[in-house]
């Protein structure tokens, strides 16, 4: 992967972002996506966010190698405090995180949003609890997808303020769009999910110090949600 040649994850997150737009990439790493978008003309100016020295100063690094220094801007900073209200942000991009991470992230730098922005999220694991906070701030999911790459599933969820909406507790978990959909990437990934659940059940049983009920009766259940999803 690099500044041209996109992993099929990080290109289906590009996918999602819209032609012409002024993209926040936090977490940007070596700052492949952005520099990939610009490349191409697909995006209008961008800015690279970075907590860590290391991937700021590799970002920097390929922004300047690519000459795009006038339009893109690497800032060293904790999450959305990376957006400046003068840059005039559209899309936000947080991908490559755990789900609980880039909630924390969009939570915390709640004042950094002007609420028109499409945020494209793409969580490793944890998210049914990004979806939740999505719910509870108004956002609405407009497009899911789930790939595999290097044998790990990935989802990307995009969403964008709208008219608040409620998800039930299974759409959370499983994703509203992906539930209607039953895209055959997405059935695989939860045939593959039962038996981990399954054998994790079996492990339980196995196990020489007790484990919490509470704990069992969580895994028994979602291998359950599970089991009727794929019914
Ligand atoms: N976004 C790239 C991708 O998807 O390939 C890089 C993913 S890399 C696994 C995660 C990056 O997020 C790391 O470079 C890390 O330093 C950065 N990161 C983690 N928490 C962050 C935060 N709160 N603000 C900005 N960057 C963060």
């Amino acid at each position: 992967m690099n500044q041209q040649t996109l992993s099929k994850r990080l290109e289906r997150v590009a996918a999602h972002v819209p032609a012409g737009a002024r993209l926040a990439d936090i977490g940007s790493d070596h700052g492949y996506l952005p520099v990939a978008l610009m490349r191409r003309g697909a995006i209008s100016a961008a800015v690279a966010g970075e907590v860590a020295l290391t991937p700021f100063h590799a970002a920097e690094r390929t922004v300047r190698e690519n000459d795009l220094t006038s339009l893109i801007t690497v800032r060293l900073a904790n999450g959305l405090a990376a957006i400046e209200a003068r840059d005039g942000i559209t899309a936000i991009s947080i991908c490559g995180m755990g789900g609980e991470t880039i909630r924390d992230i969009l939570d915390c730098g709640k004042a950094h949003l002007n609420g028109q922005e499409r945020l494209i999220l793409q969580p490793n694991g944890g998210e049914p609890p990004l979806r939740q906070w999505l719910m509870d701030n108004g956002y609405c999911i407009l497009a899911e997808e789930v790939l595999q790459e290097n044998r790990f599933d990935y989802e990307i969820i995009v969403a964008e303020r709208d008219k608040p909406v409620r998800y039930s507790a299974r759409e959370l978990y499983f994703g509203p769009l992906h539930m209607q959909a039953r895209s055959p990437a997405f059935l695989l990934k939860w045939q593959r999910r039962l038996r981990q659940k399954h054998k994790t059940l079996a492990d339980f049983a196995r196990a020489q110090q007790a484990v919490p009920e509470e704990k069992i009766q969580d895994v028994a259940r979602q291998a359950q949600w599970i089991t009727e999803l794929l019914a």
